[in-house]
C-alpha cells in the first residue's frame, strides 16, 4: 500500500473538510495519544474533536546491539537447544 505524504497541517476536520489545527494532546500510553482539533472554519463550522493516534507497526526496527540480538534468539529457542549450543560454544 502506497503511503500519502502528510502535509504540515495533515488533520482535515470531519465535518466540513477544511484544515483543523491538534490544539492539545493527551498521552494514554507510550503507544496511543489522543490529539484534541478545532476546525479552522470557524465561520460556517467550528467543530473540536478528538483523534487518536497510535502506533501501528515499525517500517525499519530500532538498531540494536548484537548482545540484544543474541540474547532474543537465545530466549526464543527451547531449553534443551540452548544448552546444547552452549556446550558447543565452549567446549574445545
Ligand atoms: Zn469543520
Amino acid at each position: 500500500m502506497a503511503r500519502k505524504k502528510t502535509s504540515r497541517y495533515p488533520v482535515i476536520c470531519i465535518d466540513c473538510g477544511s484544515p483543523a489545527r491538534i490544539e492539545s494532546s493527551n498521552k494514554l500510553d507510550i503507544k496511543v495519544t489522543e490529539k484534541y482539533c478545532a476546525c479552522s472554519n470557524i465561520e460556517h463550522c467550528g467543530a473540536t474533536f478528538v483523534l487518536t493516534v497510535s502506533f501501528s507497526r515499525h517500517l525499519n526496527p530500532p538498531m540494536k546491539t548484537t548482545r540484544q540480538i543474541a540474547m532474543e534468539l537465545l530466549r526464543s529457542i527451547p531449553e534443551a537447544e540452548r544448552l546444547a549450543l552452549q556446550r558447543d560454544l565452549f567446549s574445545s
